[in-house]
């Protein structure tokens, strides 16, 4: 099923993120902790790609499993960092063939100590959106940042690039993690007053572990808000009460979205069963009315 026919029904949607192994001796269990996720139902998942290819293999058959054991439709991420157009041809005639109709097209990030060329057949994710669409019937989707992508220069010339990347054929966009609803809200008008329509969901982050912080921060450069802070400073050092306030705060953040009219929602999981049985299990009631 294309994850387009999904956001354009009525109800609203919720699903879920996981990561492949980088090890191949890990992906049992990987595998368990994403079909754990696959058997709460979401109405999608997505499976993340290594940058430079490092976990193509992983990727697809975990999302072929998700697919094929659960019934539940599957994107798999691809990045074009690193990559030719062969190699991308190469990889989309493999997802093909597991049964994969959904695309998340990323440019990806050079990984570290690589020392090819980088940016070659693809300087931009957009490049990588058109060829998937004359590859075949694949739905695409692409990434966008309410907090501004970092190599872009201003807001503006993020949106630039984000009408670009439509315009190549991207079909929605799925945001970075953001803890602070208003800065989704403001990015919203932004985008749609460039004219851009696709539907964009919002990608929620729930923070169990203090660690985590930093590394969210890092990894994205978003802002955590002082009432956050306050949260993983009073609660960080014990793994229970850090994982109940965690789920409660992305829980809060999607009533807020959903309250305010945002109708699907997308949940970095991190292959955490647990988290994601939390977050569902919180909005049982409420996604019945949307
Ligand atoms: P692009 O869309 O190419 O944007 C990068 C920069 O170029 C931006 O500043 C943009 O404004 C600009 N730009 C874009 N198009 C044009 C254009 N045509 N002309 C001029 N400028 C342009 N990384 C992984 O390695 N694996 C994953 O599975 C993965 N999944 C992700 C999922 C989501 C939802 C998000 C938000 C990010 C994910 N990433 C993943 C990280 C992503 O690869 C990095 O953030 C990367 O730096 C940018 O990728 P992009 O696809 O957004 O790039």
């Amino acid at each position: 099923m294309k994850i387009t026919d999904i956001l354009g029904q009525e109800k609203a949607s919720l699903s879920f993120e996981v990561f492949p192994p980088k090890k191949d001796t890990d992906f049992a269990n990987v595998e368990a902790a994403a079909l754990g996720i696959a058997a709460l139902k979401p109405n999608y998942m997505s499976v993340t790609y290594g940058a430079g290819g490092s976990t193509k293999g992983n990727t697809i058959q975990l999302a072929r499993g998700i697919q094929e054991k659960y019934g539940v439709p599957t994107i798999a991420h691809l990045t074009c960092v690193c990559a030719d157009r062969e190699g991308i041809k190469a990889a989309l005639a493999e997802m093909k063939s597991a049964g994969i109709e959904n695309i998340l097209a990323l440019r990806g990030d050079v990984p570290k100590d690589y020392e090819g060329e980088v940016f070659t057949d693809f300087p931009h994710a957009s490049e990588l959106v058109k060829l998937i669409k004359e590859c075949g019937d694949f739905c695409v989707g692409g990434a966008c940042y309410p907090e501004v992508h970092p190599d872009s220069a201003n807001k503006k010339a993020d949106i630039d690039g984000l009408k670009k990347k439509v315009e190549a054929g991207c079909e929605y966009l799925t945001t970075q993690m953001f803890f602070d609803n208003n800065i989704f809200f403001n990015f919203m008008y932004r985008v749609r007053e460039a004219g851009i329509n696709v539907p964009i969901i919002p990608g929620i982050m729930p923070i169990t572990r203090k660690v985590q912080v930093k590394n969210a921060v890092k990894l994205s450069g978003c802002n955590v808000p002082e009432r956050f802070k306050t949260i993983v400073d009073r609660f960080g050092d014990s793994e229970e009460a850090m994982k109940q306030a965690g789920i409660a705060y992305a829980t809060d953040q999607i009533i807020d979205l959903l309250a305010n009219g945002v109708k699907n929602i997308h949940v970095y999981s991190m292959n955490k069963p647990e988290i994601a049985a939390g977050i569902q299990k919180n909005l049982s009631e409420i996604l019945k009315v949307i």
